[in-house]
């Protein structure tokens, strides 16, 4: 079979069309053009089911949780600790305790830094790298601030790969917390965080995996990864925006203080002393975001009527489908070529802006991400301001990659 006739068959076993038609946004024009949407991983659109869960939750269940004074209440934290439930199934965790509901990815990152304070002091290490999103960064350099620990970066080679001497080289005995992306959301690597956590335990470290980008394309097993703490946000899995989860083994979550403080994180409070509420929501301070979580358990629901293997199979069709489409665009370059990647692909054009790339694209209707991506220090080690980004998600079709393509050579004709 050729390149092309297997990208199709991957997607003729999903169903490309039957999953379009529960993404209703999908199914508009945008500039007087069919919208192609390339932008799922800056954020991800929701399906039906996702829509429909929270309507149905505002609609018939709504008020807040945990009071237990009336049916409403009652329905309300069913919902919310059910959605819950489906998060720790989805991580394989081994309790609902593990399992703290937060803002996002970057709430959740700060809450273990935050956390960590009184652990951490001068001659300490925290290991990031140089992929990371700032949300993986900046909490770290602040920890790192307050407690006089000393920040160290595992480099990344040319072609967008974690440099797995270089981080042999930066793991010591030192080093108390490895906090680690599990793919990059520029360059679309897939780390080898397994292999990479066992290392870091074996030398005495915590390990924290950064989740955002990989959980819209693979089911993260937190057992077998080994890992202490596990974050992501829902809207880039496909569910409401507001809300992200914090794995944490159960007993790192016991030890660690809490981030925020106030109601329903409370056991017992006292003008002289207050103590916490058991885990998860000794976290959780606050009205928490029921709907979202809900929503969120929908969206999980939703992925899991899927065939994994065929969307797996489909976007990495996809994402073949564009490597092959390069040499069509004169100056066109791609960032990021590892061997293993989710379907991302970062780009630069000679002579174009990516901010202008991304301008002239949405013209046609298509929607990509340009700029730094929140990576800063990623973009001074490729020497560029910011690239392009196409990011694929399973509901994303051949077709629309061609016509990425396509658009991009109208953009490089007119332009350079
Ligand atoms: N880490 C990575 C790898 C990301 O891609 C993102 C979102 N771009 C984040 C962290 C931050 O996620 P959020 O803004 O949802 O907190």
């Amino acid at each position: 079979m050729t390149d092309l006739s297997m990208a199709k068959a991957a997607q003729a076993t999903l169903d490309v069309a039957a999953i379009r038609r529960d993404f209703p946004i999908l199914d508009q024009k945008v500039n007087g053009k069919s919208l192609v949407y390339l932008d799922n991983g800056a954020s991800a659109q929701k399906p039906q089911a996702v829509l429909e869960a929270m309507d149905r939750y505002y609609r018939e269940m709504h008020s807040n949780v945990h009071r237990g004074a009336h049916t409403l209440g009652d329905r309300a934290t069913t919902a919310f600790e059910g959605a819950r439930e489906t998060v720790r199934e989805f991580l394989n965790a081994a309790s609902t305790r593990e399992i703290v509901w937060t803002r996002g990815t970057t709430e959740a990152i700060n809450m273990v830094a935050n956390g960590l304070t009184g652990r951490l002091g001068a001659g300490d290490e925290i290991l990031i790298s140089h992929m990371e999103h700032h949300a993986n960064i900046v909490p770290w350099q602040m920890l790192a601030e307050r407690t006089g620990a000393t920040l160290k970066v595992i480099a990344v080679t040319p072609q967008g790969e974690l440099d797995l001497e270089s981080f042999g080289q930066q793991l010591s005995e030192r080093t108390r917390i490895l906090a680690l992306t599990h793919v990059s959301n520029v360059l679309g690597t897939v780390n080898p965080v397994a292999e990479l956590v066992a290392k870091a335990k074996a030398a005495g470290a915590l390990t924290l995996l950064d989740g955002a980008q990989a959980v819209p394309h693979y089911r993260p097993d937190v057992q077998a990864l080994g890992c202490d703490f596990y974050v992501f946000s829902s809207h880039k899995i496909f569910g409401p925006t507001g809300i992200g989860v914090l794995y944490g083994r159960e007993q790192l979550l016991e030890d660690l203080p809490p981030y925020q403080f106030g109601g329903e994180m409370i056991e017992r409070v006292t003008f002289e002393k207050t103590t916490w509420n058991t885990l998860p929501y000794k976290f959780e301070a606050g009205t928490p975001p029921i709907a979202e979580a809900v929503g969120l358990g929908a969206a999980i629901d939703y992925l899991n009527g899927l065939d994994r293997q065929a969307i797996e199979a489909a976007e990495q069709a996809l994402l073949e489908k564009a490597n092959t489409l390069v040499d069509s665009v004169p100056g066109m370059s791609v960032i990021g070529t590892a061997a293993h990647k989710v379907p991302v692909m970062s780009f630069k054009v000679d002579g174009l802006h990516p901010s202008d790339i991304g301008t002239l694209l949405d013209q046609q209707g298509i929607a990509i991400r340009t700029g730094h991506h929140c990576a800063m220090p990623l973009m001074d080690f490729y020497g560029v301001p910011g690239t392009a980004r196409a990011s694929f998600a399973f509901y994303n079709t051949l077709e629309e990659v061609e016509q990425l393509f396509s658009a991009l050579q109208k953009v490089q004709r007119l332009f350079v």
